[in-house]
């Protein structure tokens, strides 16, 4: 059993936060070191020192090569989007530093150590980028107990608080009329997750789950930006978003405005450049005119969800819940009571409820494992360990099939939105007479052809008897978890051997990269 406390940590692109549950169960966010309860999720670097948060963040306009931010849009890819003090670095790298300044901040607080972890990752996050981040917890010296779809936690969070709110202390998670179907929308920093789930009693249940990985917050600054940039050129013929350095201050100038415009009419920003500076107005309809189309995808994405994926009317959504920073919008509001035919809930703090469910969520399973040690009353864990939390997966899950006249495809075996855990078998036939062994690729994506998907692995089945004709059946076994890992089987139908088979990664990290990783993460000075 491990020691230390237990918390959730909401690793977000452009802000992270860490919270627990006290006695009592409610969460709590831990403030860092400048006590705010949320960090910028921004890092800067210089030879062995990293400074993280708002130091680093106010330092990207003046240093923008030292600095890496949204960090989280380039998770799954072997490397950080460009060089950060002149080094190639991974994404899960410089989120181990993120990850490890927040432990350091929180752990000074309580006072106690941190090992630990449920992290929260967008729920239509594929398997390359939930092995991403699982390896950033890892690098950062973190156990990572889970990884958790971001709108589960913000489900868990609002029925912890609708409870609280009716006033009862025990049966934590029942949900107040006995069952409710909730649309949880959230827009952060640089993603957009639609999700709907339903609530019963200590059950929640993920019915659809949508998403775009490259729509967020930052989207609406850059159009900010592309206007105060064709403004400026159009008046002195010079483009200032060409310069890294002018684009890093515009940027956050943007952003800035943005925020401004979501309480005002309108906002006004100085562009400076090349010796000249231009004072512009924005009002919030030409904001709002300028980023339709951002609504438009987002708008597109929740009726996908709904209706198709879903396969309900809005009449059967009892509650919209808004979740990330960027749903202080009023367009975004406007978008979706339009849409969904009421008020949307902007009850819970957009930007901590998903650390607050991450941390219950934690709490849940350890609950659930018999962790005599948790520090919880004993209703309360009474509670969470007959909570059950059921997700579905995001994407197709298949297996590299050739199918006559359409090519290589992605035979699928879990289609997405299946509730997980889940396993099916399918029949396949093989190729060639003779052959006594068989590489199986699984694959993941929504495409049929296989070249659009991502292979997350194969694995060979071996030692199947020499003697095997053309198109002999081989019956192959996927199998989703409910922690999101796949595995295969497989079984040769002729002689009713069962062929061992192993999943191999195609992108989780080795232990060997883990521990180089983690011991460049642990040689830096961390401010
Ligand atoms: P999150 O990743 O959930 O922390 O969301 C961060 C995003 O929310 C960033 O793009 C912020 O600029 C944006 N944001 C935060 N507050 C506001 C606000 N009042 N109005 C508009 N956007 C906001």
């Amino acid at each position: 059993m491990a020691d230390g406390t237990l918390v959730g940590i909401d690793l977000g692109t452009t802000m992270s936060a860490i919270a627990r549950l006290d006695r009592d169960g409610t969460p709590e966010t831990i403030a860092n070191e400048a006590n705010d309860p949320l960090t910028p999720s921004v890092i800067y670097l210089e030879g062995n020192r990293a400074v993280v948060g708002k130091v680093a963040r106010d330092a990207a306009a003046d240093a923008p090569d030292q600095v890496a931010m949204f960090v989280k849009r380039d998770m799954g890819s072997p490397a950080y989007s460009r060089r950060v003090d002149g080094r190639v670095l991974r994404p899960e790298t410089l989120s181990a530093i993120l990850l490890r300044k927040m432990r350091m901040d929180a752990e000074r607080r309580i006072g106690g150590p941190i090992s630990r972890a449920v992290i929260t990752v967008p729920a239509f996050f594929d398997d390359v980028r939930r092995n991403a981040t699982q390896d950033a917890g890892r690098i950062a010296g973190l156990e990572v107990y889970d990884l958790l779809n971001e709108p589960t936690a913000a489900a868990l969070a609002y029925a912890m608080q609708a409870q609280r709110r009716a006033g009862h202390r025990t049966a934590l998670l029942d949900v107040p009329g006995g069952s409710m179907t909730a649309l949880v929308f959230d827009l952060g920093g640089g993603t957009l997750d639609v999700t709907v789930v339903r609530l019963r009693s200590k059950h929640f249940e993920t019915i659809a789950t949508e998403g775009e990985v490259q729509l967020g917050g930052k989207d609406w600054d850059e159009k900010i930006v592309e206007h105060a940039a064709r403004e400026f050129e159009r008046r002195f013929g010079s483009d200032p978003a060409e310069d890294p350095s002018r684009r890093a201050r515009l940027m956050v100038q943007a952003e800035k405005a943005k925020i401004f415009l979501s309480a005002m009419p309108s906002a006004r920003m100085e562009v400076v450049h090349a010796g000249r500076s231009l004072e512009l107005t924005i009002t919030r309809k030409e904001f709002e005119a300028m980023t339709a189309g951002l609504v438009e995808r987002a708008r597109v994405a929740t009726e996908l969800v709904v209706r198709k994926e879903a396969k309900l009317a809005w009449d059967q959504i009892d509650t919209v819940l808004m979740v990330g920073g960027s749903t202080r919008m009023p367009m975004i509001k406007d978008m979706l009571r339009k849409l969904c035919g009421k008020e949307p809930s902007d009850q819970l703090d957009p930007d901590q409820v998903v650390a607050h469910g991450a941390a219950i969520h934690a709490s849940i399973l350890a609950a659930k494992a018999g962790e005599g040690t948790l520090p919880l009353e004993e209703s309360i864990r009474s509670d969470f360990q007959s909570a059950a939390v059921i997700n579905v997966n995001s994407h197709n899950l298949g297996i590299e099939a050739n199918r006559p006249g359409r090519g290589t495809v992605n035979s699928v075996l879990i289609p997405k939105n299946t509730q997980i855990p889940f396993a099916q078998s399918r029949v396949f036939y093989l190729p060639a007479p003779g052959m006594t062994k068989v590489q199986v690729r699984v694959l993941e994506g929504d495409a049929e052809e296989a070249a659009y998907c991502t292979c997350i692995g194969d694995c060979w089945i071996t030692g199947l008897p020499p003697d095997l004709p053309k198109k002999a059946p081989v019956q192959v076994r996927l199998a989703y978890g409910a922690d999101g890992r796949v595995g295969v089987m497989a079984l040769d139908m002729t002689h009713g051997t069962f062929a061992r088979t192993e999943i191999q990664r195609a992108s989780k990290l080795s232990d060997e990269e883990v521990r180089r990783e983690a011991e460049f993460v642990a040689s830096l000075e961390i401010h």
